[in-house]
């Protein structure tokens, strides 16, 4: 049995692993896998398809329903053409803060969590404790529904399920859902003098844009229900970040690439909001063809996440307030794998340490407060399952 680590050591193992969601976390699943099983507890995997990537989980107590999950994600964001003072991969103190890529979002959670594990483990927790560690959170939340499959699977039933992003340690209950699609819409290339025997994937494409600002008019315009006027805007809204397409200002596009994200309130569905996209692609797609056969939309869903509702007495809601004494009501902007969790009808709150705004950033960190603060919500966790 090798040393019980702390979390500050913890984390700066989990942050020397550069885990951006486009490379692979299996380093750092080994490694949390290998301090695991020194201290007696065997951790499971959930595989990518390409065998690139691992979500990792683990139980500790008795193998009986009622626990309570700790989820974060492995993987960062990437720090290419951002200004770091310090190595993005070395923890570094000052003033107070925990610099270093994923202190905030989310390995400071993540460390907490391994640490608290281990812990409930040495301790003998009489309620179980669980943890589950996805990859491909940063990129759409697409690692999570698997992860939680297997985990299901693999384990009794958790009564809750507490989502570790920054939150500052404050209780949220609800976030918007989201969902996105990277759409190609191909055309026919003619000379634009000739326009009526083309398609111009760009003007096309221009169609189901405008179909989404008719969308956000509308549901700007309508009252917004109790849940989501918690939420600024209080509707769901419909975005392109991104367009590409083209050659010459006089062929019609052979080629138009944009994507298309719907951020959903609480009490809508994202697969309603998708179902009416495709509907609406595929009446442009007939159009299309009737002028050119070769013409096509193609979608490729990259992004999902439902909403997290506020659960009326939700006992996830209600541990992390015991535990922190914090009685307001909190919903955020951004999405996390709470919605998935709940989803998966088990009842989900986000808490961890950081704030929001420190994520993603050059010369990302957490204070060491915030850090402190995690491992006292730990602590106090720990107490309430022995
Ligand atoms: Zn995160």
């Amino acid at each position: 049995m090798t040393q019980r680590l702390s979390p500050r050591q913890i984390l700066d193992r989990l942050v020397a692993f550069p885990t951006v969601s486009r490379d692979t976390n299996l380093p750092l699943v080994d490694w949390v896998e290998t301090y695991l099983a020194s201290h007696g507890i065997t951790a499971h995997r959930h595989w990518n398809e390409d065998r690139t990537k691992a979500g990792l989980f683990a139980h500790v107590g008795p193998m009986e329903p009622g626990g309570v999950i700790l989820s974060g994600h492995t993987d960062v964001v990437p720090v290419d053409g951002q200004d770091w003072t310090s190595d993005p991969w070395t923890v570094t103190e000052r003033d107070g803060r925990l610099y270093g890529r994923g202190t905030c979002d989310m390995k400071g959670f993540d460390a907490l969590s391994i640490w608290a594990l281990v812990e409930g483990q040495a301790r003998g927790v009489r309620r179980p404790l669980q943890i589950a560690l996805s990859y491909d959170e940063e990129t759409g939340c697409m690692g999570a529904p698997p992860l939680i499959a297997s985990l299901q699977a693999a384990f009794p039933k958790a009564d809750l399920a507490i989502i570790g992003e920054p939150s500052r340690m404050k209780a949220v209950n609800g976030h918007k859902g989201g969902a996105g699609y990277r759409v190609h819409v191909r055309g026919f290339e003619v000379h634009s003098s000739l326009l009526p025997q083309g398609v111009s994937a760009i003007m096309e494409a221009a169609r189901l844009i405008m179909w989404a600002n008719d969308r956000n008019a509308e549901n700007r315009a309508k009252p917004a229900s109790a849940v989501a006027a918690l939420f600024d805007p209080p509707c769901t809204t419909l975005h392109t970040g991104m367009i590409s397409g083209g050659t010459a200002h006089n062929i019609t596009a052979a080629d138009c690439r944009y994507v298309m994200e719907f951020r959903v309130v609480p009490g809508e569905s994202p697969e309603d909001w998708c179902q009416a996209f495709e509907a609406e692609v595929e009446q442009l797609r007939a159009a299309m063809q009737a002028v050119r056969p070769e013409a096509d939309v193609l979608l490729e869903r990259f992004f999902d996440v439902p909403p997290l509702v506020p659960e009326a007495q939700g006992t996830a809601e209600a541990l992390v307030r015991r535990l922190t004494g914090d009685n307001a009501t909190h919903v955020v902007s951004y999405g996390t794998e709470a919605g998935h969790f709940q989803a998966a009808g088990i009842s989900s709150v986000v808490c961890g340490p950081g704030d929001i705004a420190q994520a993603h950033q050059a010369d990302e960190y957490l204070e060491l407060s915030e850090f402190h603060a995690g491992q006292a919500f730990m602590e106090k966790l720990l107490a309430d399952l022995i």
